[in-house]
């Protein structure tokens, strides 16, 4: 009989060893350089599409690896234990921006949008949010005017990863103010170099420097009908599934910090010597080193089943939003206790874990924040 089997296959391990060197000799220096001058460095999308991580579940025929997102999020945990701004780089494309075009695209917006984006020519970004709508998105105030064969679309879309540097947003606005609001919200395809698309202001941010999040400003912005992804007016189930999906990769992202966490306080605590020893022979540095490996796992086993959902293409809402608030409530422990095992050391930038303490408060928030996803979760508990 077949019984459940938590060990991971021959190619999972190949592509954990592959990313893994891949981040630390091509990705370490630029985590570095890119936190400091606060500022993304755009060989990242060149180094992430050359080595084929932009389009990790996109079949071959579109540019992409086709490996599934067991494999995805496996390689994510891997960028991110050592550059979460690159991390949520590849996580957007790939969940955000790839995910929806591949799933409600029609075969014309595929072919022409989806091998660009594969091959890191095109960098995306996914445009839900606005200055007053967070949580409660379905609230946007942006929005799109029918004119046939093309809408205009006004407003301002706030905090959006990648938007500096992308060349296409996949972009929500409404189109119908008389409709219940998640009922009169369109998708769309828009490139950065439709008339109207302007970049706004770029946030100074607490962690995740290596990531520009700036405002777009739709300013007249002139977008072609057969732009439109899904159906007119359909576009908050299209957003909402999207982060269903992007989830698991923000969960993998929350991973990686806090096995990075974890693997620097391991190494201080057996090089730091106080009274006589290294600290790690004391059982309350060794408590601490037990309770974060025990966390990191969970998350682990948590994201690995969502992912698992995901590729074979069953429901998995419920199971994304545990991984993710579960997952990401470890990285901030872990890079929380990681600090402390560091002591005043922890606390300079000396040493990886003040980074990793920054870097790790924004997985509670962004993709719904974890108030977000108790509410997800209770719901599909209660119904
Ligand atoms: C660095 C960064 C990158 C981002 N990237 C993107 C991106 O690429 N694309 C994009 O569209 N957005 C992006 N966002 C936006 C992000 O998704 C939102 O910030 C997030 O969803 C929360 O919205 P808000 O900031 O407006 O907070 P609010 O929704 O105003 O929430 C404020 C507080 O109230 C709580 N709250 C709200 N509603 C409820 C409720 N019903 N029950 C209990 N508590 C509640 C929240 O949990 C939070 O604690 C990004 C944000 C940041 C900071």
């Amino acid at each position: 009989m077949a019984g459940m089997d938590f060990t991971l296959t021959e190619e999972n391990e190949m592509i954990r060893a592959t990313a893994r060197q891949f981040a630390e000799e091509e990705l370490a220096p630029l985590a570095v350089k890119m936190d400091r001058e606060e500022k993304y460095d755009p060989r990242v999308t060149r180094l992430l599409g050359d080595h084929g991580y932009m389009g990790m579940e996109i079949a071959e025929e579109h540019g992409g690896s086709n490996l599934g997102a067991v494999n995805l999020a496996i390689a994510l945990e891997e960028v991110n234990r050592v550059c979460a701004s690159s991390g949520v780089t590849m996580s957007v494309q790939n969940g955000l921006v790839n995910g929806p075009i591949n799933k409600f695209g029609t075969p014309e917006q595929k072919a022409k949008y989806l091998p660009r984006l594969t091959n890191a020519e095109w960098m995306g970004a996914y445009c839900l949010s606005e200055p007053v709508s967070g949580s409660d998105a379905a609230a946007m105030v942006s929005f799109g005017e029918d004119h046939g064969d093309h809408f205009v679309l006004n407003g301002t879309k706030r905090f959006i990863t990648s938007g500096l540097h992308a060349d296409l947003y996949v972009l929500f606005s409404r189109t119908d103010r008389s409709a219940k609001p998640s009922r009169g919200i369109t998708a769309f395809i828009v490139e950065r170099a439709f008339p109207g698309v302007k970049v706004g202001k770029k946030e100074k941010k607490t962690g995740l420097r290596g990531s520009d999040t700036v405002d777009i400003i739709l300013d007249g912005a002139r977008v072609p009908r057969e732009n439109v992804l899904g159906e007119v007016n359909n576009g908050f189930k299209i957003a909402m599934d999207t982060l269903d999906a992007g989830r698991v990769g923000i969960a993998a992202q929350a991973v990686g910090i806090a096995q990075a966490a974890l693997d620097a306080a391991v190494k201080y605590a057996q090089a730091r010597q106080q009274f006589g020893e290294p600290i790690a022979n004391f059982q309350m540095i060794q408590w601490k080193i037990a309770d974060m490996a025990t966390r990191v796992e969970a998350a682990r086993l948590l994201t690995y089943r969502a992912a698992c959902l995901k590729e074979k293409r069953l429901p998995h809402g419920k199971e994304a939003s545990m991984a993710k608030l579960f997952a990401s409530e470890t990285a901030n422990f872990c890079a929380d206790e990681a600090v402390q095992v560091h002591g005043g050391y922890g606390y300079v930038g000396e040493f990886p874990v003040e980074r990793y303490f920054r870097d790790a408060r924004i997985t509670e928030i962004y993709e719904g924040t974890s108030e977000i996803q108790r509410l997800v979760i209770s719901r599909a508990v209660l119904k």
